[in-house]
């Protein structure tokens, strides 16, 4: 397996870095402070097309694979920006791709490719379940042609800039089933004007569009169901591969930015008669922090090459996600450590950038499930949970 990229990887990673580099840190600056959508930037992207890179050519996409995604995306945070904003396209409608069915295919990945439509929403996560996603309580109800919602879910981003959303809710009640991973089903939902459906918007540490979701009677139309009812939760799980990968890319680009912005930094700020990042005690961390990151990137290419070739890359995607976020903190401390006082201050960025990497120890799954996965999937140890 080569690491190398190729010509036209290479070119793509350079138009996306030189396509993110126009939208400077004011406008990222300004859009956190008042923890706004970057809209200008998402619509760019996607006439640029990268957006719909792993859509297939026949639907309008272009028809790339995981390393041209995760190249889109690491490059998008290595410029300074956030790919949050738009990344789960890429991973969600993957469910859509592989378990929709043609008329919803045609349907949707056309519109989603050139822009008309947007998802960006997935609803999984409940107030009462967490983590353990088997146990989520939302209820859609068969009822004639259409399905009745009942429920709540939480942290659920980018829902306002959305025109669908895919949703995974019991179809069968937990105690109904003979496995608890039974009778979860996934929907694609139109949420336009979509009654009996509120969004309220939360606050959080990072500009992030995440809210928090009430269904009270929603009632969406029985074909929005994807694939077999009460098989969901394997269809979620299928993308589970690629999710892992692409938020590896986005830490790996976060951890670029602050090591560049470190080294920068550093090499420049004199203090005491000489460059700060003369001193092993601030430059021992940027260059292990590098390390890591150089490292964490070889995992997250060895699994998007799987993933590309067709092959299991369970193991490597879930170790890509988990090395590459800590690579990704570890810069970030180094960085904010190197900037002393001024990596407090907003006009630098890197407070802004430390918020950011810091949620991916803990989403879209935090690291000690990684970790358990690995005990317990990749060396068959006991299970803990
Ligand atoms: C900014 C943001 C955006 C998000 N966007 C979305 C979204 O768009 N869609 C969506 O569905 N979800 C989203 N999430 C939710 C995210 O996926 C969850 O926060 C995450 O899955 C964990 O659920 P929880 O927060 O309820 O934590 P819990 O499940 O309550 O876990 C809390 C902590 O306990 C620890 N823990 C729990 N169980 C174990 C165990 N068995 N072994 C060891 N440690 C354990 C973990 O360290 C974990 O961090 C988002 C979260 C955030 C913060």
């Amino acid at each position: 397996m080569t690491f190398a990229l190729t010509d036209e990887q290479r070119a793509l990673k350079a138009a996306v870095y030189e396509l993110s580099k126009q939208y400077s840190p004011e406008y990222w600056r300004d859009l956190d402070a008042k923890r706004e959508y970057p809209e200008a930037f998402v619509s760019e992207l996607t006439k640029a097309g990268y957006l719909a890179a792993l859509i297939p050519q026949e639907y309008g996409g272009a028809g790339l694979g995981m390393i041209e995604a995760a190249i889109i995306l690491e490059e998008i945070n290595h410029s300074g920006g956030n790919a949050a904003a738009c990344h789960a396209q890429m991973y969600i409608m993957g469910t859509v791709l592989r378990h929709g069915s043609e008329a919803q295919k045609k349907q949707y990945l056309p519109k989603i490719a050139t822009g008309e439509l947007r998802l960006q929403a997935f609803g999984v996560t409940e107030p009462n379940s967490g983590s353990d996603t088997t146990k989520l309580q939302t209820m859609a109800v068969r009822k004639g042609d259409r399905y009745v919602v009942n429920g709540q879910k939480m942290f659920i981003s980018r829902v306002l800039q959305s025109d669908l959303m895919l949703l995974l809710a019991r179809t069968t009640p937990v105690d109904q089933v003979r496995k608890k991973t039974d009778g979860l089903s996934v929907f694609l939902i139109d949420i336009r004007g979509l009654k009996g459906f509120e969004v309220r918007p939360l606050r959080m540490m990072m500009n992030h569009s995440t809210n928090a979701l009430f269904f009270d009677n929603a009632e969406i139309p029985a074909d929005s169901l994807i694939g077999q009812e009460g098989k969901g939760f394997s269809y979620i799980l299928d993308g589970m591969n690629a999710e892992r990968i692409l938020v590896a890319s986005d830490s790996l680009g976060d951890g670029r930015w602050f090591i560049e912005k470190a080294v920068a930094y550093s090499s420049q700020r004199v203090i005491f008669g000489k460059p700060i990042g003369a001193n092993q005690g601030v430059q021992f961390p940027i260059a292990k922090a590098h390390m890591a990151i150089e490292a964490a990137d070889l995992m997250r290419t060895k699994a998007a090459k799987l993933f590309d070739a067709g092959q299991p890359s369970g193991p490597e995607a879930n170790m890509a996600k988990y090395l590459a976020a800590e690579a990704a903190w570890d810069a970030a401390n180094a960085c904010i450590d190197a900037h002393g006082g001024y990596g407090f201050a907003e006009e630098y960025d890197v407070e802004r950038k430390f918020r950011e990497a810091r949620l991916y120890k803990t989403a879209p799954i935090n690291n000690n499930l990684i970790m358990a996965y690995v005990g317990e999937h990749v060396l068959g140890m006991p299970r803990s949970y």
